[in-house]
């Protein structure tokens, strides 16, 4: 049997390693159990863009906010280096614009600009499509998720003392006796943070919650012509995607002409998120197919439609495409968050949108304040 803990955390993907934090800055001796060697999952395959605006309007978008301004105190002291900060939705049409003005004038707009399309072309060359403006969001950061969870879990161990144990499967959690593929971790209190497993560990207590998984496309690809991003970039299929746009009258008319127009992109659920890495490649995605248990296929005909629609922006396809994947996510169509407590001392935590790295940190904060009493 192993030392004692405070808080065991199952999982150390980006929620994991967040509620790990939150426990390790109020003092808790914390351990962080995961089944594989490294994180590998959402966590990693996600294109790193922490996003704030298109967060549900209220609580939802605080937290949003909160989670990103700790993002950027973490990055800055765990060695993740911040690629590139805002977001640019280019509206190609101008149905998209209206939305995007009538978000301007929302609480949420109030540090974000709409430019008109001769301004938008001379502010971003790189967009060379047809566009009938750009917004801009201010808020947004970008990391390498490829290799952000790491360096976060080696800062977690090297200067809060956070204890992990890779390569170790929970099977069971009872009390304070954790059962793993190594033997018994005692923690007094646990929480669950095992992303899109959400039927191993408390699946009869969150069959209810109404969870499937989400399975999206994601690529590295380059231009020959080089560019730097302004920030990251989307258009107007994330806007009837994102709630925070979603939610507004305007939306309407944008939906009903990308339905007219765009239906396959519609059908397979893809929406254009574009992130720059170091060495200039870009992150390109995202295809969204909800089911119990999603194909592992990452089919042609999907990316063809995402390179479709980066094409749109940028003027053209990029010459090559340097790797594909796929990652999927628990997907819930009520809940962003899916919080569970199955005794005094345990939570299940499950991210259950596509935003789920984004609130992280701020969640995690919650969880911690909430399970030890503020
Ligand atoms: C392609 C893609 C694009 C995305 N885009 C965005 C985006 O733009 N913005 C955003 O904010 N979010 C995005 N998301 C969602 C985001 O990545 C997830 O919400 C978030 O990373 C979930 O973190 P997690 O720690 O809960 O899960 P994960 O990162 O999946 O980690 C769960 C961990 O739990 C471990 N585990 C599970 N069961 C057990 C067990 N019984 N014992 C031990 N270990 C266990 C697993 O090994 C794993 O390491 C995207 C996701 C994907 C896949």
């Amino acid at each position: 049997m192993s030392e004692p803990f405070d808080l065991a955390v199952v999982g150390g993907g980006l929620l994991g390693l967040a509620h790990a934090l939150a426990a390790a800055r109020s003092g808790r001796r914390v351990v962080v159990i995961d089944r594989d060697a490294r994180a590998n999952g959402a966590s990693v395959r996600m294109p790193g863009v922490i996003g704030v605006t298109g967060h549900p309007a209220g609580a939802a978008w605080r937290r949003a906010m909160r989670s990103r301004d700790l993002w950027l105190e973490v990055a800055a002291q765990a060695g993740v280096r911040v690629e590139h900060e805002g977001l640019a939705i280019v509206a190609r049409r101008p149905e998209a614009a209206a939305l995007a003005e009538a978000f301007l004038a929302t609480d949420m707009g109030a540090d974000c600009a709409l430019y008109g399309e001769g301004d938008a072309h001379a502010l971003f060359p790189q967009f060379k499509g047809e566009i009938a403006g750009v917004f801009w969001s201010p808020h947004e950061l970008r990391v390498e998720a490829r290799t952000a969870s790491a360096r976060i879990a080696a800062w977690l161990a090297e200067a809060h003392d956070v204890a992990f144990q890779w390569e170790t499967a929970v099977s069971a959690i009872e009390g304070t006796r954790l059962a793993t593929s190594r033997g018994v971790v005692e923690a007094a209190a646990t929480v669950v943070c095992a992303g899109d497993d959400f039927r191993s560990l408390f699946g009869e207590r969150l069959a209810g919650a109404n969870l499937a998984r989400a399975k999206s496309h994601m690529m590295r690809v380059r231009y020959d012509e080089g560019f730097e991003l302004p920030g990251a970039v989307a258009s107007d299929l994330s806007l009837i995607r994102l709630p925070g746009f979603a939610e507004l009258a305007e939306s309407e008319a944008l939906a009903a002409r990308l339905a007219a127009e765009q239906p396959e992109h519609l059908a397979q659920g893809v929406t254009l998120v574009v992130a720059q890495s170091a060495d200039d490649s870009l992150v390109v995605g995202a295809s969204r197919q909800i089911e119990a248990t999603p194909d592992p296929y990452q089919i042609q005909a999907i990316d063809d439609l995402i390179l479709d629609e980066l094409a749109a922006v940028f003027g053209k396809r990029p010459k090559h495409v340097l790797s594909r994947w796929t990652g999927t996510y628990a997907y819930s169509a009520d809940r962003a968050l899916v919080i569970d407590a199955p005794a005094p001392n345990i939570r299940v935590v499950v991210a259950a949108s596509g935003a789920g790295a984004s609130s992280a940190f701020a969640v995690g904060e919650e969880t911690i304040a909430e399970l030890f009493g503020r």
